[in-house]
C-alpha cells in the first residue's frame, strides 16, 4: 500500500512538473513553444549523436548556453525527412553522425559574446588557426541569427558502418576556412566523393546546402521560416 501511495505521489509530481513546463512555454511566447519538436533519436534511431555545443570540444571551448542535455531536437517535419536520408544511407553502409540540430537563440548570443572577446583564443589552434578572430563577423563565420534556431537545420557527417569511422570530408566540423566550402577544389578524390554521398542524399530528400559549410543543411520546406526559437536543448517532458 505504501508503495502504491509513493507511486501515485511520484506520478502526480511528474504530471505537475509537465504542466508547469507547458504553462511556461505556452502560447504567450511562441519562441519558447517546443510542442512541434521531437528528439531526433526518436525518429532516426540509427543516428549517432556528438553534440559538440553541450561538450567543451567546440570553437568556444566551453559548454554553450542553452545546451542542457546532449540531445538533438528538430521539428517533426525535418526529423521525418532526416529519417528517409538515414534509411537510404544505412542501406549503403553509412550512419548519420549529428553534431548539432536545433540551437536556441541564447546559444547564438553566446557565440556573439565570444566573438567580441578577442582575447579568448583558447581553441584557435583546433578550429581557426588560419583566421584572425577579429574578422569572424565580416567574413561570415558568426551571425546574429542562425537557421539552426528555426529548428529544421542539421550539422552532420557520415560514419562507415563497417569500420565505425567517420568518412574523410577534408575538414573537421566547424573548421573556419574556405576548405569547408562544399565546392572547395583542393580535395582528394575520396574527400570529394564522400562529401557528395552526404550532399546528394540530403538534397534528394528536401534539404538545402549552404555555400560555406559542407556539413550544414536546412529543410527547404521548413515549417518555421521566420521563428527563432529560444527554449533550451533538453528532452521534452513525456
Ligand atoms: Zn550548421
Amino acid at each position: 500500500m505504501q508503495k502504491l501511495i509513493l507511486f501515485v505521489f511520484a506520478a502526480l509530481a511528474c504530471a505537475a512538473c509537465c504542466r508547469q513546463d507547458s504553462r511556461q512555454s505556452a502560447p504567450l511566447d511562441p519562441v519558447m513553444d517546443m510542442s512541434d519538436f521531437t528528439l531526433v533519436t526518436d525518429v532516426v534511431p540509427d543516428a549517432i549523436l556528438e553534440i559538440r555545443y553541450y561538450s567543451t570540444y567546440n570553437f568556444v571551448g566551453s559548454r554553450i548556453d542553452g545546451y542542457e542535455q546532449p540531445v538533438a531536437l528538430m521539428t517533426r517535419r525535418a526529423a521525418d525527412s532526416l529519417r528517409v536520408v538515414s534509411d537510404e544511407l544505412k542501406a549503403k553502409g553509412y550512419r548519420l553522425k549529428i553534431w548539432d540540430t536545433y540551437r536556441p537563440q541564447r546559444a547564438v548570443n553566446h557565440f556573439i559574446r565570444w566573438a567580441e572577446n578577442l582575447q579568448d583564443t583558447a581553441m584557435k589552434a583546433v578550429f581557426y588557426p588560419m583566421v584572425d578572430k577579429s574578422v569572424l563577423f565580416e567574413q561570415g563565420y558568426i551571425y546574429a541569427r542562425s537557421s539552426h534556431s528555426r529548428g529544421s537545420t542539421v550539422d552532420l557527417t557520415l560514419v562507415e558502418v563497417a569500420t565505425g569511422k567517420e568518412l574523410d570530408m577534408g575538414t573537421p566540423f566547424d573548421w573556419f576556412g574556405e576548405e569547408s566550402h562544399p565546392d572547395y577544389r583542393r580535395l582528394t578524390y575520396m574527400q570529394c566523393t564522400n562529401r557528395l554521398i552526404l550532399r546528394n542524399a540530403m538534397l534528394k530528400h528536401g534539404f538545402e546546402p549552404i555555400d560555406s559549410e559542407w556539413w550544414h543543411f536546412t529543410l527547404a520546406d521548413e515549417p518555421y521560416p521566420d521563428t527563432y526559437f529560444d527554449f533550451p536543448v533538453s528532452a521534452p517532458c513525456r
